[in-house]
């Protein structure tokens, strides 16, 4: 890179997020420059289709005037303020209240954090804060599965099921447990039908509750679909075994809906495809689009009750932060919420799924690919490590360097490439986005 370029200065003076440091400046970065709708464009004036939605986030595309213009009308009268000490302001009154009024279940409080990590961690404070409002101060453990995302702090790293989150970090913390990854291909017994592996998910979870003793285990964590860990849709059946497993011990559940939430899986909420009862949703990313950091967690009466019984006599919630419910986020994600209702975009979605997850099913017609997973506008193309048994990812990261050649960004998860483009997409838009995949996985399977 020529010196005092932003690539150069980028490897002087950027320690980046999921980046080998040992490599970063072999590989160099990418510098994105701008987007529009679906697409973004490099320094070089390269366009690519962004088929990950930033990182699952960007539901109206990229350069929407309209959260530009929400942004600047809050800047102008009311730059910050906190909601900390009974204090708050007009943006966040809405949002919450907005939230409530479009909640996928019944809920009764929001909480507002900066990132689906803290939404998570703030969700885990809360629970243990309430076994402590109810008396209960052994109802302390928390169960997720192998293979969930929920974050990166201490906690939230703890919650995620992945080893490259828990190996370098001495995590997870004890009292934060791990059951079976709802992923059949990988997970299923020798002649275990897809039922009879629901099955045996909801079993392994409740043997574990049992293990534990259930009057330990406070709450389960869970996205509708995984996301991070490979988009892995639950086998059918899964969640009408597993939700009965909690409700008989009492344990409360977390639907993590930061992927999810808001029109991803065709319905508003994952909660609502999968018919899902959870106590809390955690929610970020696509509720403003990410174009500013803001995220929540949704809260049910049995979960708020407790925290505000008068009798308890705990203290008070020492939680909060400076940016909570920040005026300038909440306004953008109102906007952003307004513009997906208004142009009906889960109808889009529910529209043009089916063209997606087609053109997705078609990719497993290359012998690289070993399946395809899916639902509404997500999903994800495994490759098989064929030739590179021994170094699993190795494929994914050729996959990807060759959609980068191609105009195309992916991400990929291990050997998973994964897909999640704005939910604006058109119908010619996709059919783009999976010629230049199919593509890009010839030039691999070529190379090989
Ligand atoms: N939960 C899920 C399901 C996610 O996909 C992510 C991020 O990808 C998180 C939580 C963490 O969100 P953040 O990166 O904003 O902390």
């Amino acid at each position: 890179h020529l010196p005092n370029s932003l690539e150069a200065r980028d490897v002087a003076y950027q320690l980046h997020a999921y980046t080998d440091a040992r490599r970063h400046e072999e590989t160099g970065p990418l510098v994105i420059e701008k987007g529009e709708g679906i697409y973004v464009e490099d320094n070089s004036g390269k366009r690519y289709i962004e088929a990950m939605a930033g990182l699952w986030s960007v539901a109206v595309g990229f350069g929407e005037k309209r959260l530009v213009e929400a942004a600047t009308r809050q800047m102008e009268k009311l730059p910050f303020y906190h909601t900390f000490s009974h204090k708050t302001h007009g943006p966040s009154v809405e949002l919450a209240e907005k939230l409530v009024s479009m909640a996928p279940v019944p809920m009764s409080k929001v909480y507002f954090t900066n990132s689906g990590s803290e939404a998570n961690d703030t969700a885990l404070k809360l629970i243990w804060y309430r076994s402590n409002a109810l008396g209960q101060p052994e109802r302390k453990k928390i169960i997720s599965r192998m293979r969930g995302y929920h974050g990166v702090t201490v906690a939230t790293a703890s919650l995620t099921g992945l080893p490259n989150n828990h190996r370098s970090f001495d995590l997870p913390l004890p009292r934060i447990l791990h059951t079976t990854s709802p992923h059949y291909r990988t997970m299923k017994k020798d002649g275990e039908d897809e039922a009879a592996f629901a099955k045996r998910c909801a079993q392994d979870l409740e043997d574990l509750i049992l293990a534990e003793g259930p009057e330990t285990i406070a709450a389960f964590f869970a996205e509708p679909v995984m996301g991070a860990g490979g988009v892995i849709v639950p086998p059918e059946g899964y969640w009408e075994a597993v939700q009965p497993v909690l409700k008989k011990y009492g344990i409360l559940f977390v639907a993590d809906e930061v992927i999810c939430g808001f029109g991803r899986t065709g319905e508003m909420f994952g909660t609502t495809t999968f018919n899902l009862e959870p106590d809390m949703i955690t929610l970020s990313k696509a509720i403003s689009s990410s174009y500013l950091p803001i995220s929540a967690l949704m809260v049910n009466e049995a979960v708020y009750g407790p925290v505000a019984d008068e009798s308890h006599k705990i203290g008070v919630w020492g939680h909060g932060y400076t940016a909570s419910g920040h005026p300038v986020a909440a306004a953008v994600a109102l906007e952003n919420i307004k513009i997906i209702e208004e142009r009906d975009l889960v109808g889009h979605v529910k529209a043009i799924s089916p063209l997606f997850q087609k053109r997705l099913k078609d990719l497993a017609a290359s012998p690289l690919v070993i399946e395809t997973r899916g639902i509404g506008l997500i999903g994800a193309a495994e490759l098989t490590h064929g030739a590179f048994l021994d170094k699993p990812g190795a494929l994914g990261a050729l996959a990807n360097g060759a959609f980068h050649a191609r105009g195309l960004i992916s991400r990929n998860m291990g050997d998973s490439m994964a897909f999640c483009p704005p939910l604006i997409i058109s119908e010619a838009q996709i059919n783009d986005l999976f010629d230049l995949a199919e593509a890009g996985i010839e030039d691999v399977s070529k190379g090989l």
